[in-house]
């Protein structure tokens, strides 16, 4: 008998870049998240659901297993900071580089470094390791806009092709970490429902690898 299992996702990129796993693994949602607006959506096996959160809710739901398995991005999960949390499985979607960036040519500021970003923890683990004291601006989007308008000399943000900076006049200048979306597993389900979680995962993972020698 299959025990039920929930996978968490959020809607947007990570949903259409999973899809295409999940059915490779033989999970196919019934309903659009986007025209149904249903949360909780039935698959073509009755013992699976799909619920469609925010990406920053994915590691809560799986830590507290009221989903058995997620995907969120590694950004996320390094602000998260979870601890019951397995991490099983790099799905290389959703890629990008966590950076610095700061306005074009300008020079370190004298004094401690204003950092304005929304990925505290990640920035403030950075520059803890750098040994340099900075102080962080919590902001929930627009970071770009921050160097410009004086609030701050850097920002740490999400960079993909670096067209964001550049259309404003920022550099990306120290990559903090490479950001990719990954498999999250709540760690007692791992144990409960070992073999299920375990065989969807060994196919997940043969679907990115499938993936991955088709794109190269
Ligand atoms: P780009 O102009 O291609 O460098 O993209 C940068 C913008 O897209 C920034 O505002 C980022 O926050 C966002 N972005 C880029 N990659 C991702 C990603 N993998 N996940 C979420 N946001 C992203």
């Amino acid at each position: 008998m299959n025990k039920p299992l929930t996978i968490a996702l959020s809607k947007g990129r990570i949903y259409k870049d999973t899809l295409p796993l999940l059915e490779a693994a033989g999970i196919r949602p019934v309903d659009d998240p986007v025209t149904s607006r249903k949360l909780i959506l039935d698959t073509n096996l009755d013992h699976v659901k799909v619920v469609v959160i925010r990406a920053t809710d994915v590691p809560t739901f799986v830590e507290r297993g009221v989903a058995d398995l997620g995907v969120a991005g590694k950004d996320v999960l390094m602000e998260h900071g979870g601890e019951n949390l397995y991490e099983p499985l790099d799905l290389k979607i959703a890629r990008c580089r966590m950076m610095t960036a700061g306005v074009v040519g300008a020079a370190e500021p004298e004094g401690r470094m204003r950092i304005a970003t929304k990925y505290v923890r990640s920035a403030q683990n950075y520059f803890a390791s750098l040994g340099q004291q900075v102080e962080i601006i919590k902001l929930y989007g627009a970071m770009e806009l921050a160097p410009l308008v004086g609030l701050a000399d850097r920002i740490v943000d999400l960079v993909e092709t670096g067209n964001t900076l550049k259309a404003n006049g920022l550099e990306p200048l120290e990559e903090i970490a490479q950001i990719s979306s990954r498999l999250v597993v709540n760690k007692a389900s791992m144990k409960m429902k070992s073999s299920q979680v375990k065989e969807l995962i060994q196919l997940l993972a043969e679907a990115v690898e499938k993936r991955e020698s088709e794109q190269s």
